[in-house]
């Protein structure tokens, strides 16, 4: 049988269902599909395409240049490659986002009127949504009895699989395929040079994904449960990129993990649930569909938002004059990526000191993040904005200067990125403006011209974010 194989997020040969399924069918023609058109506002940000257009050159080496690619509306493209091919069967592994999966069902059901088969595979998350109720069998909103009622009392994930032996290609559809495309001709890549910085960062591909995993755990887990809050440890795996686009499933990671720990470590369950907020942050997307864009808490939709593009900017710029808030905003900018604790600093001092939208969070680290995940990055902001599902409570405002003194202390992260402020004493690092002048000036801080002042007042701003919690409607 003459397979399609649609690789989406599942951008792997290793433990991979769907592709599996087509090698043992038969002959498979693999493809992948940029569809921006169904994706609407959230078509995928700059960063995320640098990751991509190298995950994709790498899978396509791992399927020895058979890969073929497309640009456009998924459905439209997919009846052409069938006419072209006469394809008889396409399997694809699940996505969650709401619009893709509105487009997957309707795919499905266009594509078996033609008489093909349709078949598609759970490859990206432990438990399938759908799959995890409480008994009375409506859905979780609360992540503790999720994880632990929900799925670690369901079936255990599946384990993972091995990789094709071997994979026979459909020889004669090289000619015939219609508006095929080269990878280059995706545009994915910028056309000015910001992105080869990060590229240094990080080893893109199912091969890097498995050598990042290999790594955290010889050297990072261990201390993962204290170090994943200190940005300058390597406590943490940085694989989210590679979840995202399937370069390694959420099931390797899981039972590698366990592979190496007695049952109970304290570092191991640590990981194991942040795994698990990343299953909850999908099963509320599969649940709540306009979790992308509307407050899950309605009572937020009067919150007094100030939206100020000039303040909105510096906090992008990471020339906020908060020191951990722009070590943050800069890692981010030079390489894709922010650590989990900075995030949550930036994040709060967004909505709440500066009373920007969560929105104008989620679209910049959209856009900038190369682990951006529609799910993820939607529940996180919401999260953070005190109006998602099991939310930090509004009045939980992080302060920046505190939270850099305990989770940088030595200032390792902090002056790493704002090298200005290298020779500033730990005492002031995180509050330049306290500093004497003399030990400014032994430092060469200049406030206001080597490094900004302060954007806002923390206590004033303290006050303005609760005054404007406090008016919000008390019921609901
Ligand atoms: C405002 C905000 C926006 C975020 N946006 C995204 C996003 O777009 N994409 C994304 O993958 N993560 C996002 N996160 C979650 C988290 O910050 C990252 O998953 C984590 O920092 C990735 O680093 P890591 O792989 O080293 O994590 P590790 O600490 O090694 O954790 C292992 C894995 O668990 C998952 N995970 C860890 N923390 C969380 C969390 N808080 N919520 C959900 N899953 C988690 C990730 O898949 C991660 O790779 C966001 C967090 C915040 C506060």
């Amino acid at each position: 049988m003459k397979t399609i194989m649609w690789f989406r997020q599942d951008l792997r040969l290793t433990d991979n269902p769907a592709l599996l399924d087509a090698v043992n069918c038969g002959t498979i023609i693999p493809i992948y599909i940029l569809d921006d058109i169904n994706a609407g506002p959230f078509k995928i940000g700059a960063a995320s395409k640098v990751w991509l257009h190298n995950s994709l050159s790498k899978l396509n080496t791992a399927l020895n240049g058979n890969l073929k690619f497309f640009e456009g509306s998924a459905s439209e493209i997919l009846f052409k490659i069938i006419a072209d091919t006469k394809a008889e069967k396409l399997v694809w592994t699940r996505c969650y986002e709401p619009w893709r999966m509105a487009r997957d069902t309707a795919i499905k059901n266009k594509i078996r009127q033609l008489g093909v088969e349709v078949k598609s595979f759970s490859g990206s998350l432990l438990w399938e949504p759908h799959l995890i109720n409480k008994p009375d069998g409506t859905h979780y909103r609360v992540f503790t009895p999720f994880y632990r009622r929900g799925c670690l009392s369901a079936q255990p994930p599946r384990k993972p699989l091995t990789a094709p032996a071997e994979i026979h290609y459909a020889s004669d559809v090289d000619v015939v395929i219609t508006s095929e495309q080269t990878l280059d001709e995706l545009n994915l890549l910028p056309s000015q040079n910001w992105h080869k910085a990060f590229l240094d960062e990080w080893n893109i591909g199912e091969e890097g994904a498995q050598q990042a995993l290999d790594t955290f755990l010889m050297n990072g887990i261990s201390s993962y449960k204290l170090g994943r809050n200190i940005p300058s440890q390597k406590s943490v795996s940085r694989l989210s990129p590679r979840f995202h686009f399937g370069e390694i499933s959420p099931n390797q990671a899981w039972y590698a993990a366990q592979h190496i720990f007695e049952p109970g470590d304290s570092n191991l369950d640590s990981f194991l649930s942040e795994l698990g907020w990343r299953e909850f942050s999908h099963y509320l997307n599969y649940h709540y569909k306009t979790l992308a864009d509307k407050n899950l808490n309605s009572k937020f939709d009067s919150f007094a938002w100030i939206n100020t593009p000039e303040i909105l900017k510096a906090w992008q710029q990471g020339i906020t004059g908060y020191p951990i808030v722009d070590a943050g905003m800069r890692e981010l900018y030079s390489t894709g990526y922010m650590h989990n604790r900075v995030r949550m600093i930036v994040g709060s001092f967004l909505v709440k000191n500066l009373l920007q939208h969560w929105h104008h969070g989620r679209d910049w680290f959209f856009d900038c993040l190369v682990d951006a995940d529609l799910c993820v990055n939607s529940a996180s902001w919401q999260w953070i904005a005190g109006c998602g599902a099991d939310a930090a409570p509004y009045f939980r405002i992080f302060n920046p200067v505190t939270q850099g003194e305990k989770f940088d202390g030595d200032g390792i992260y902090t002056r790493k990125w704002v090298p200005e402020l290298i020779n500033l004493p730990n005492k002031f690092l995180f509050c330049p403006w306290q500093a004497p002048p003399e030990i400014l000036k032994q430092s060469g801080v200049e406030l206001g011209k080597t490094y900004p002042n302060p954007i806002i007042n923390l206590a004033d701003s303290r006050a303005r974010a609760l005054e404007a919690f406090s008016m919000l409607p008390k019921s609901k």
